[in-house]
This record gives structure tokens, C-alpha cells and sequence, in this order.
């Protein structure tokens, strides 16, 4: 555990000095009517009280950046009982009681409120021996792993604490340690990812101590339960500037996801290609929107390309099956990391028809978006449009992806019939005229394989005939 600091830093123009206490930092992001009212009123519960708290952590550096907050933190010195008897009118849910923390639900705006603590021995890597209340916000924020993350507001006094030099990183755009960085990545070897998340997150360069430390502990994010990486590892890739922190750390990133290493300087030779199946995976990494599923997808695409690869005469890669043993591999490395079900589904599927290529009509977008769901067909476009950006001739990303979207489009407002579920007739329709047992939905597909292919309009009359021609 790290020895507070004896003292504040305050960083920025001092606007109000004290005599004789600290001097007194004005930040001109930092301003009251930033807070929600919600958490307004639960900081005045507690001054009021007797007690300090601040807003820290994500909250206070998304200030400083000049974004709105997603979620806030409030570190106090009140015990979590104490919290809880104050604000009775609130719901709380008692997230991590033994370590401090409840959350507060006031208003739409759920607050982290945590007791100031210290920490002492990470025997296992992972979590802390022992917590002690009762610390000083000084040593609430010496256990904080980054800088940028160790800053707190002092609403009353309008000022910014922050003993670590926080904010200077925040302006060089550095992800840094608070401490020692090798002590503080054997505490606890999430902070590893973390700090990798939050450089792909915010697109700021990991300070080069923090940076070599980060190496060499890599080896520990193979202690760390399945949920704290995935969560990270999932943060990470949907940051603006995932490619390249993935790019300059794919060393750590395979202790936790060994199958994207092979990929890593494979060559593809092949004309469709012009970079190799690393660097060819952070393009479209870069290209697609951020999302996970997307995100996952574009990652994880073509992992299995190099299994599959066959050189012909000519010389030239070919890489045949590896869509469906890539889709085999995101699926045991995302249940590994005990990904949602859905969202396991939906990746591997998505990986399976990645190289499927059909011309942009409205009949096709309609067939697809059937066969697929709209969905997956819209994830589909965007993979597509991704992938190709990532090849030798991404002039044709945009054209295709346009005109097939155009398509969709069109075959919406044509009331296009993409599922059985949207024919004017239901099962109950086919089984008065007679039908029964399976011949009910191979008759229902038929219909619609007729509807989409236009040989046959969506009409109860129409279908009712053909139904009863085909019986
Ligand atoms: P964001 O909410 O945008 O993901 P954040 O900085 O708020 O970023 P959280 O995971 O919400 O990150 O954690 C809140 C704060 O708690 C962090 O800013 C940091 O100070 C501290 N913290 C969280 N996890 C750890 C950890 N594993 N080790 C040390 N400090 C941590
Ligand atoms: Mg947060």
C-alpha cells in the first residue's frame, strides 16, 4: 500500500488563497450546476451531516475534459450505516457494504457513495487483505490506480484535489500510476487493463514507466476472474482508439486473449488483400462502430485465418473455412470470458456470414434481412462495409454499403414481407384449408420464398390460392 502524501497539491490558477490552509483552485469546468440535482442533494445530506464528500474518480476527470459525466462516484467519511441512516429516503442497494461502497439510487442518477479507505496486502493479486475506514481522503485517493482517476472536487470550498498531479496528466494526455506502477499492477492486475482501457477509451499514450510495468506484470491478468477482464477487455475494444493501443499492447492483450496472436504479422498474399491479418483486423476494428457485438465481430473475424491458410500454385494465400472455425473460436473465448449468451450468439453468427457476398437489390436486401432477421443484417452492412475498408480496394466499402442499406430502405417502405410472421396468412389460416403437423410451416416458408422473390403479393387471397395449389 502506498504512504499518503502529506499533503494536498492544488493544481490551476489559485484564485483564494487562504492564510495559513491550503490554497484554493477554481476550475472553470467545474461547475455546481454540472452536478444533477440528485447528487447535489446527496452531497448537502451529508455536509449537512457533519460529514465531508466529494465527487471522484471517472466523474471529476470527465469534467475536467469537458464531458458530462456518465455515472458518479462520491467518496465520503461517513461509514456505509451512517450513509444509510441519512438517506432513508433513497433506495440503496448495498453493493459492497464490507468494502465500503452502496449505491445511492436518487432520481434517475445512480451514485457510487464509498467510504474513504485504505487497502493494505493483495496477497492473491486481486483483491485487497484487509480495508480500513476511517482513513483520510489523502489515502482515499493514494489507493486510486491512476492518476487521472485520483482527483477529487471539493464542492464547498469549489476547488480540486489532487495530490497526484491529475490534472497535468489529463493535459499531456497520459495514463499513469499513482505510486509505485509494479506495486500497484501486483496489487491488483485489473489495473493492467484498465489502464490499457482508459488510453484506448480516452486515445491518451500510457506514460512509459507505467507503460514498462504494464509489461512486465502482464503475466498476472491470468489470475483475475472471467467478468473484471471481460468488462475491461470489452471497454477497451469499443474505445475510439482501441486499434492502436491493441496495435502497441497485443503482447498483454494475449495473455488474456491468446487466439489473436497468430494473427499477428501473418501475410495474406492475396489480391484482395494488402495488409496482413493483424493489421487488416485493427482497420476494421477502426471502422466499425462501437459496439460490442460489432466491436467483437471485427476483432475476432478472421482469428482463424491462419489455420486455414492454403497456398496455391501461383503462389497466392487462400484462407477456406476459416469463417466458420473463427466463429468456433470467438464462441469458446467469449464464453471463457463469460459473455452473455446473446451477445455469444450473436457475434459467432455474425462471424459466420461475414464473407457472404450477394448485389444490392431490394429483392436480396429483403431474402437476407429475411433469412437473417434485420438485425443481423444491419450488423451484417456494417461488417461488410468494414471489412472491405480493411482490403486492397476499399473505394467499393462505401458504394456497397450505401446501396444496400438504399435497398433496405426501399424494401421497408415496400412493407417488404422479411418473416413468415409478417404474410398476410397465419398457420391458423393454412390448417383451416387442411394442412397439418410440419407441412403448416414448410408451406408458410414457401410462401414467403415466393412473397420476397415477388412472384407472389403479401395478399391473404393470393396466398390462401397458392397455398392450396401447392398442398
Ligand atoms: P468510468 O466510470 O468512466 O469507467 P472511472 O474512473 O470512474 O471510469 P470506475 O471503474 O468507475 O472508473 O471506478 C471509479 C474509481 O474507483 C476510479 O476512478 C478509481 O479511482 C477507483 N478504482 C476503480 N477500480 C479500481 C482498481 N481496480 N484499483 C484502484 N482503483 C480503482
Ligand atoms: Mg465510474
Amino acid at each position: 500500500m502506498l504512504s499518503a502524501p502529506a499533503f494536498f497539491w492544488y493544481n490551476g490558477v489559485v484564485t483564494r488563497p487562504k492564510k495559513g490552509g491550503p490554497p484554493v483552485t477554481a476550475h472553470p469546468h467545474l461547475r455546481q450546476s454540472a452536478i444533477p440535482a440528485a447528487v447535489a442533494a446527496l452531497l448537502k445530506t451529508l455536509h449537512e451531516a457533519g460529514f465531508s464528500a466529494y465527487p471522484v474518480g471517472g466523474c471529476v476527470r470527465d469534467l475536467l475534459l469537458g464531458r458530462q459525466p456518465h455515472d458518479w462516484d462520491v467518496t465520503t467519511n461517513a461509514l456505509p450505516r451512517q450513509s444509510e441512516e441519512l438517506l432513508q429516503s433513497c433506495r440503496v442497494i448495498e453493493t459492497g457494504v464490507q468494502h465500503g461502497t452502496i449505491t445511492v439510487l436518487a432520481g434517475d442518477c445512480p451514485v457510487e457513495l464509498t467510504s474513504f479507505r485504505g487497502e493494505g496486502g493483495y496477497a492473491d493479486g486481486r483483491h485487497p487483505d484487509t480495508v480500513t475506514f476511517g482513513v483520510t481522503l489523502q489515502q482515499d485517493l493514494s489507493r486510486r490506480d491512476f492518476t487521472i482517476g485520483a482527483m477529487a472536487w471539493d464542492t464547498e470550498k469549489n476547488c480540486l484535489i489532487d495530490p497526484f498531479g491529475g490534472q497535468q496528466d489529463l493535459q499531456n494526455r497520459l495514463i499513469r500510476a499513482v505510486g509505485d506502477p509494479d506495486c500497484r499492477f501486483a496489487e491488483d492486475g485489473l489495473r493492467i487493463l484498465r489502464g490499457l482501457r482508459f488510453a484506448a477509451e480516452l486515445g491518451f499514450a500510457v506514460e512509459p514507466e507505467t507503460a514498462a510495468a504494464l509489461r512486465r506484470n502482464a503475466p498476472l491478468l491470468q489470475n483475475l476472474s472471467p467478468e473484471r477482464v471481460r468488462a475491461e477487455l470489452q471497454k477497451l475494444i469499443c474505445g475510439r482508439a482501441a486499434a492502436p493501443v491493441l496495435r502497441e499492447y497485443i503482447e498483454v492483450i494475449g495473455v488474456v486473449l491468446p487466439e489473436l496472436l497468430p494473427m499477428v504479422g501473418f501475410a495474406q498474399n492475396n489480391p484482395h488483400h494488402n495488409r496482413d491479418v493483424w493489421e487488416h483486423t485493427l482497420t476494421v476494428l477502426e471502422n466499425i462502430p462501437a459496439e460490442p457485438v460489432l466491436r467483437w465481430a471485427a476483432l475476432l473475424h478472421d482469428a482463424e485465418k491462419p489455420a486455414c491458410c492454403t497456398v496455391d500454385a501461383e503462389g497466392i494465400r487462400h484462407f477456406h473455412g476459416h469463417q466458420q472455425k473463427s466463429a468456433e473460436t470467438a464462441e469458446a473465448m467469449l464464453r471463457r470470458l463469460h459473455c452473455e449468451t446473446r451477445l455469444i450468439a450473436d457475434v459467432t453468427e455474425l462471424i459466420k456470414i461475414h464473407d457472404i457476398r450477394f448485389p444490392a437489390t431490394v429483392e436480396t436486401a429483403t431474402r437476407w434481412a429475411g433469412r437473417w432477421g434485420e438485425k443481423r443484417f444491419l450488423q451484417f452492412t456494417e461488417l461488410r462495409r468494414a471489412d472491405t475498408l480493411g482490403q486492397a480496394h476499399p473505394g467499393e466499402a462505401e458504394p456497397y454499403y450505401r446501396a444496400l442499406r438504399a435497398a433496405y430502405d426501399e424494401a421497408k417502405r415496400q412493407n417488404a414481407c422479411f418473416t413468415v410472421r409478417q404474410l398476410a396468412v397465419s398457420g391458423d389460416d393454412l390448417t383451416a384449408i387442411g394442412l397439418s403437423g410440419p407441412a403448416v410451416g414448410e408451406a408458410l416458408r414457401r410462401l414467403l420464398r415466393l412473397v420476397q422473390g415477388g412472384t407472389l403479393p403479401n395478399e391473404r387471397a393470393a396466398l390462401l390460392a397458392a397455398a392450396r395449389q401447392q398442398e
